[in-house]
This record gives C-alpha cells, sequence and structure tokens, in this order.
C-alpha cells in the first residue's frame, strides 16, 4: 500500500510548555546575557502559539441497533481506523462528527415498523475506545442521528464522551464547549444542523450571537455545521438553500460566511456524505464537507461516498489560514479506513474549489498540500 508523505505541524509551542516557564527562560536569559545582546531579540513576541488541527466528517463505527449484525467483524472497532492511525494524534485539536450516539441499550426514539430500512444508529458504549484510540478530543453532536434514541441514548453519549475528555457541543441545550489546549489557548467550538433539537444551522442569527459571544472569550473559535443535501447529487456548493428529502438542509456558504463575518477561525462542514470544496474567506479556513470518514455497515460508500479527507489544518494565533494538508481516505469492506493510493479525494477537493470558487486564493497541489496563493 502506497503511503502519503506525513504532514508534521510545527509543534514549536509544544517545547514550551507553559507562560511561567517563558518568563522563566527569558528571566534567566537576562541574566546570563548582557542586555544589549538580546536587545531587538523579543522571545516572547516569537513565542509559537499556531494550533493545528486534524478535522475529519461523519463517524459511525457501526451500529448495535436493530441488529448486532451491523457491527464489524468480533465487534471490535479498531480495525476500521487502525490503518490511518499515524495520521491523528500530531495535532492540537483532532475533530470529527458523530453520526449517532454511544449506548448498549436506549430504546429507539422513532417507532420502526420495519427495523431493516430504520437507519438509527447506536453504537455500542465500548465503541468510545476507538475515539480514544485515533486521539480525538473534540466531537460534534449537532447532526441527524445524535437523538435516534432519545434522552438515554444522549445521555449515555454525554458520559461516555465525559469519561473520555473529549469536549463535544452541538445539542440544543448544549451549543457550545469552551476548552483549553497547549496548557492556557482557549478554544470555543459550537456546532449546528438543520436537525431534531441541535443548535439551528437555518437560525444564522441566534448561531451568529453565540459565535460573537465565544469570540470575546476564546483566542480560537470553531464553527461545525452539518447541512446541504446527501449524496452524490450534491456535491457542489450552490450557494443557495439546499433541500433533500423535503427538509430546509441550509445555506451552508450564507452560513459559513456569516459565521466568519461574527468571529469564526474556522469552519467544518459535513452531512453531505461526500466531499465538497473547500475556501478561504477574510483569511480563515472553511471545509464545506469533510465527507464519510467511518461510517460502517449501513452507509452507502460507492463512488465518492466512498472517498474522504483527513483534514490537517496549521492557523495563527489569530485564526489565519497558514497552510493545510489533505490526507486522502477510502473505505472499503462496508467501512474500513485506508489511505487511497490514486488520491481520489484530493482530485475531487482540487476539481470542486476551482468549479464551485473559480476566484478562489487556494493552491492545493497532487500531494494535497494546501496553501495561499
Ligand atoms: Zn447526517
Amino acid at each position: 500500500m502506497m503511503k502519503c508523505e506525513k504532514y508534521v505541524p510545527k509543534k514549536i509551542n509544544h517545547l514550551i510548555k507553559s507562560k511561567d516557564t517563558l518568563i522563566r527562560i527569558s528571566l534567566l536569559i537576562l541574566l546570563i546575557f548582557p542586555k544589549n545582546y538580546i536587545k531587538g531579540q523579543s522571545k516572547i513576541d516569537s513565542l509559537n502559539r499556531n494550533l493545528t488541527i486534524t478535522a475529519v466528517g461523519d463517524i459511525m463505527f457501526g451500529t448495535n441497533f436493530p441488529s448486532k449484525k451491523y457491527l464489524p467483524k468480533n465487534e471490535n472497532c479498531i480495525p476500521l481506523i487502525e490503518n490511518v492511525q499515524d495520521f491523528f494524534n500530531q495535532t492540537d485539536i483532532i475533530f470529527g462528527n458523530l453520526e449517532g450516539c454511544i449506548s448498549d441499550d436506549a430504546p429507539a426514539r422513532k417507532r420502526c415498523n420495519d427495523p431493516t430500512k430504520c437507519y438509527l444508529y447506536r453504537m455500542p458504549k465500548k465503541f468510545g475506545n476507538c475515539l480514544k484510540y485515533a486521539g480525538f478530543n473534540l466531537i460534534s453532536l449537532a447532526n441527524n442521528h445524535t437523538w435516534d434514541f432519545g434522552e438515554k441514548g444522549v445521555e449515555d453519549t454525554k458520559s461516555i464522551l465525559d469519561s473520555l475528555k473529549i469536549n463535544y457541543a452541538g445539542l440544543d441545550y448544549k451549543p457550545y464547549a469552551i476548552f483549553n489546549v497547549n496548557e492556557d489557548q482557549k478554544i470555543g467550538f459550537c456546532s449546528f444542523a438543520p436537525n431534531y433539537r441541535t443548535p439551528s444551522l437555518l437560525n444564522i442569527e441566534k448561531a451568529t450571537n453565540i459565535v460573537k459571544k465565544l469570540s470575546k472569550t476564546c483566542e480560537i473559535v470553531i464553527v461545525s455545521f452539518h447541512g446541504g443535501g446527501e449524496g452524490s447529487k450534491y456535491q457542489n456548493v450552490t450557494r443557495k438553500t439546499e433541500y433533500c428529502y423535503g427538509e430546509n438542509r441550509g445555506n451552508v456558504y450564507e452560513f459559513s460566511h456569516a459565521m466568519i463575518d461574527a468571529g469564526a477561525d474556522v469552519v467544518i462542514g459535513h452531512g453531505p456524505h461526500v466531499t465538497r470544496a473547500i475556501d478561504i474567506y477574510k483569511d480563515k479556513f472553511i471545509a464545506y464537507s469533510l465527507g464519510n470518514f467511518c461510517t460502517y455497515g449501513r452507509f452507502k460508500l460507492s463512488g465518492v461516498n466512498g472517498i474522504a479527507p483527513i483534514l490537517q489544518l496549521e492557523i495563527s494565533e489569530t485564526g489565519k489560514f497558514i497552510s493545510g494538508k489533505i490526507i486522502p481516505i477510502k473505505q472499503t469492506n462496508g467501512g474500513y479506513v485506508n489511505v487511497d493510493s490514486e488520491k481520489k479525494a484530493i482530485k475531487k477537493i482540487q476539481e470542486l474549489t476551482n468549479l464551485n470558487f473559480p476566484n478562489h486564493s487556494i493552491i492545493i497541489d497532487n500531494n494535497g498540500n494546501i496553501r495561499k496563493k
């Protein structure tokens, strides 16, 4: 199997554990070296507080409802992602959209006359370990499956994520999360969808207020959304309101731009189950859909539905896009994730970005490296 070259973000900030340590080092330098020797060198100004992010789209490791036959072999989710494990655990933030609840026994919220045709997703509690194994520290719950198993399903999911110390948001009563990385870098995260009991993607005014509030108290604000139509007919960012299965799935272009206008630094989309274009607006990065990352069992994975990026980004301490990398992956055998030697996800993002945003200011090379023109 051909492997992509690994993206190793600059992690200078890991070398400097805290401001306190830095102040102590600075004082030591002042004591050791004459004042004029260090004149003009501001050690504190050169402190690298860039933030590195790994982001993937939909995650559903297999469902124990309506039957355990929809779980991966030996009820083990590790083999689904172990071939791409190397690309995780390298960045400050590791993000994904959890497309379903985590519970062993919560009852279905929707009545199913024919369970084989009901697409309700309930991952066994032990599958939380796969999120930890990949190193996820940020999860979006704003989607059309988190509430498949009602209050109990959501409570079980929350308790698993809490026990694994994974940050999350995207519930009507928990629209955002605030947490620290690199000890003292404050991150705000909020997540939206047009679905039941999620912070609404359709109420841009309310979403704007959340982002404005977060941007006042946090250094970096990450916004996630689950929106747009689903499937191969919905690969394009239309700049219009999208309808799918009779539902309003939002105008993801208008939403993303409004979030950045309100203070968001990165916008990460998912929901269409296919990969979409990327763009930079006011120096801030937008991914319109990261597609299916690991969606085992009851998902269509043929054609464009089976390819997706693992996206890695580096942004400045003020949220400006610096560089990125697309690691192209594909799912085979119902949901096993591998690096795609044909690099289809890179080609798809190049094609869609050129088509949907002809005046874009991004260079995506054939190895998936992303930079500004
Ligand atoms: Zn969905």
